[in-house]
């Protein structure tokens, strides 16, 4: 609220403030006005800087004891002027992180107050499958599930709503007229196939919960959803590398059964060389360089975008190391898929009449005896 309008607002806020005590002053987004100011006052914004100084003079000035308190939130704590930082100004710092499991289930709790909802909902297990949503998105995930209970002309939510509402805020709706040719639907189910064997195939692997084929508007053809059966802050170097094999399971298997690869794996691929990346750079996973950093992250609040920290020779070596420990995992995917061949063909026949399969389903047909005669899905695109 305050850019562009200058030391005259502050002087009026922090008034008002002092005239309606006791009372909360919050200031939203304060390093718009909260900038680090410039050391060489060459490129410096007169008006910003002296809003900024204006709100320091302010708050050194406010007595405590009139019981105001003055409360203000950014996304880049890193890009604040130390000054407003001190002790006597905004001394205190409360980082609000995304939810833990506990937090995750508390928050849908507390949502789904407003709605009706069947008694038996298990918002543990729907905690557990939204893991990494921020509180806004598991709010909008109780917002989807009443909205489908509605459609359906139901009056209470079921835990398949809810289940269904935490695909959409990760996925997006089903895209229930996309068009897949017949071939097309074919390599999805062997690729998201291909991603689930390899997890389940290696332990220290997070469990397979769902495989679904329905084409989602996020353009996802697929996906398979693994759930961690805890909160999980700590990630082992083998659980990594577990992760980079299963994220090329799909392609992988694209590539054994049609001898021919798509397009489908692109985002596999990016996610599979983030983490190769971070193993090496940032997490001191590499037998080569040890703990030592090659990236710093700037900003550990928003995504946390890295920048290299290190030679050019040695960013080349980096570059040769990610592409050697993907091309590594994926011989290791490569082994378990051709093993257990059988299983593809008839996991990803199943997946394909099926569309939808659970994590039970999956490991029932994994761990019966191979059946005599499991042939190969023939091609019958027209
Ligand atoms: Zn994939």
């Amino acid at each position: 609220m305050f850019v562009g309008m200058g030391a005259a607002k502050v002087r009026d806020l922090f008034k008002q403030a002092d005239e309606k005590a006791p009372c909360i002053v919050f200031i939203d987004e304060i390093d718009t006005v909260g900038k680090k100011r410039d050391g060489g006052g060459f490129a410096g914004n007169d008006e910003r800087e002296q809003t900024l100084n204006q709100l320091l003079a302010e708050m050194d000035g406010f007595d405590g004891r009139k019981g105001v308190v003055i409360l203000a939130a950014t996304n880049r704590p890193d890009s604040l002027d130390p000054a407003l930082l001190r002790p006597g100004r905004f001394d205190r710092r409360i980082p609000v992180e995304l939810p833990d499991l506990k937090g995750r289930e508390d928050i849908l709790r507390l949502h789904a107050k407003n709605i009706k909802i069947s008694d038996n909902v298990d918002f543990n297990a729907v905690a557990r499958a939204a893991s990494g949503a921020s509180g806004a998105e598991l709010a909008n995930m109780i917002n989807e599930a009443a909205l489908r209970a509605v459609r359906d002309g139901r009056k209470y939510v079921t835990q398949a709503d809810l289940e269904e509402s935490v695909e959409v805020v990760i996925a997006g709706y089903q895209k229930k007229n996309k068009v897949l040719t017949t071939k097309e639907k074919l390599i999805v189910a062997y690729h998201e196939t291909g991603h689930a064997l390899v997890a389940a195939m290696q332990t220290n692997s997070a469990p397979v919960t769902k495989i679904t084929i329905i084409p989602r508007t996020s353009g996802a053809l697929g996906y398979t959803m693994q759930v961690e059966e805890n909160d999980h802050n700590l990630m082992s170097r083998e659980e990594l590398e577990n992760r980079i094999a299963t994220l090329t399971g799909g392609r992988v298997a694209e590539d054994l059964v049609f001898h021919s690869i798509t397009t489908g794996a692109s985002n596999d691929i990016e996610q599979a060389t983030k983490v190769a990346r971070a193993m090496i750079t940032r997490f001191g996973m590499s037998d080569e360089f040890g703990m030592v950093a090659m990236e710093t992250v700037n900003n550990a609040y928003l995504g946390g975008d890295t920048s290299l920290a290190c030679s050019e020779a040695t960013a080349g070596k980096i570059d040769a190391m990610v592409v050697d420990l993907v091309g590594r995992s994926y011989k290791k995917a490569e082994k378990i898929i051709s093993e257990n061949m059988p299983k593809l063909h008839e996991l990803a026949k199943y997946l394909y009449e099926r569309e939808t399969i659970t994590g039970d389903e999956f490991m029932d047909i994994l761990n019966k005896k191979p059946e005599t005669e499991t042939a190969q899905l023939s091609d019958t695109t027209a």
